[in-house]
């Protein structure tokens, strides 16, 4: 199928939603902002399957004597609380807000794609569903809601795609089967008993018990992991005492994991509690570990890998495609993959050689926008190859 991105369109949307960042579970004025346009391009439908979240589709008309299928391509609302640093004339008028994980590029990117398919609805059977997720950056995230609120109920496979630090315009597609990581935390609370520094007899050091503590929890991955696998646990944070002449009375300690296998993200887990309980056993302390249950891995499909792998390759040539394990980062892509066969793309957004060497997140991250029209050739070959192929 021949098709036009609409790139004013697309740069217009890109621009204003850029300007006007909102925070998670609070896109109330992006949410009408999408609704709004939607309208205008005229889709089949739209839903508000949570208060700031939506979910639209285009039927197409293409005859065809085999069963339709509706595939879902997915997309973000929210934005960080980051204080830009940029020059961009519609930099983000909220002050302490902005989107720089690119979330602005990846909901203008599926506003094009549902126009164009508005437009060409005779070049495709079945349904495209469009999901504009709210919350991805804050646990326990937005696609947990919709998934409850029923938006994967009929849909056969579900695409998401995020633009990434890496060259301009090319696709990265990860072909391990998880394309991210589960991430977890953790906050443990030492309590030891508060002395004098000239006397520790007296007490029990919370920052000794803590000192082990972090040692400890850094042979779960070297000795209990299999060296193959993808696993990450780091002592983010380490607070303790207010005064140089006072053993204090507690200490806390603050972690963050990644891991890929379900099995290592349990056996992780486990080996926290038993080291943090045991070595504070040891000591005469006690101890507290609150548990925060993060992001499941985004698990693909072989059918959906492979299929990504073809049609980025016909659509945008093989030497714009490139394959990778996966980003060691977490999404919550993962609660709808969970649900139907799932993709997750990589769309290169400036690297450091084109003058953009900040990555995600960073209050200097940039999206250059001759990459947008590309996500949109390939969010529409997507749905296309795959109600039609
Ligand atoms: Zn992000
Ligand atoms: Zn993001």
């Amino acid at each position: 199928m021949h098709f036009d991105v609409p790139e004013t369109d697309l740069i217009r949307w890109r621009r204003h939603l850029h300007e006007h960042p909102e925070l998670a579970y609070r896109e109330e004025a992006t949410s009408a902002y999408v609704e709004e346009e939607l309208r205008a391009i005229g889709v089949d439908g739209i839903e508000r399957p949570v208060k700031t979240s939506l979910v639209a589709w285009v039927k197409g008309t293409k005859p065809t004597d085999k069963p339709t299928k509706t595939v879902a391509l997915r997309c973000d609302l929210d934005a960080l609380p980051v204080e830009e640093a940029s020059d961009l004339p519609f930099k983000s008028k909220n002050p302490g807000v902005s989107h720089v994980c690119g979330h602005d590029a990846h909901m203008a990117m599926m506003l094009a794609t549902a126009k164009v398919l508005a437009q060409h609805r005779d070049a495709f059977s079945g349904t495209v569903k469009f999901f504009f997720q709210h919350a991805e950056e804050q646990i326990p995230g937005g696609a947990a809601d919709m998934v409850a609120a029923g938006v994967m109920e009929g849909v056969d496979a579900v695409v998401g795609l995020h633009v990434w630090n890496a060259k301009t315009g090319t696709i990265l597609v990860a072909t391990d089967r998880q394309a991210s990581t589960a991430s977890d935390s953790a906050v443990i609370r030492i309590e030891g008993c508060g002395a004098h520094g000239s006397a520790p007899h007296t007490g029990i050091d919370p920052i000794l018990v803590g000192a082990e503590i972090v040692q400890a929890l850094h042979t779960i991955v070297s000795r209990n992991i299999n060296p193959e696998h993808f696993a990450v646990v780091s002592p983010t944070i380490f607070r303790a005492g207010t005064v140089v002449n006072v053993i204090p009375q507690t200490a806390e300690i603050g972690l963050n994991t990644r891991t890929k296998d379900p099995e290592d993200r349990k056996l992780i887990k486990e080996r926290i509690f038993t080291i943090c309980e045991s070595v504070a056993k040891a000591h005469g302390a006690k101890v507290e570990v609150e548990w925060e249950q993060g992001y499941a891995a985004i698990e693909q499909s072989d059918d959906m890998i492979n299929r990504a792998l073809r049609v980025c390759r016909e659509t945008l040539g093989e030497e714009n495609v490139g394959t990778w394990h996966g980003m060691s980062a977490s999404e919550d892509f993962s609660a709808f993959s969970a649900e139907a066969p799932g993709v997750y793309l990589i769309l290169g957004c400036g690297s450091a050689e084109e003058g953009c060497p900040y990555s995600n997140h960073h209050p200097s991250f940039r999206v250059r926008e001759e990459a947008l029209p590309v996500g949109v050739r390939v969010e529409v070959a997507m749905a296309l190859d795959y109600l039609n192929g």
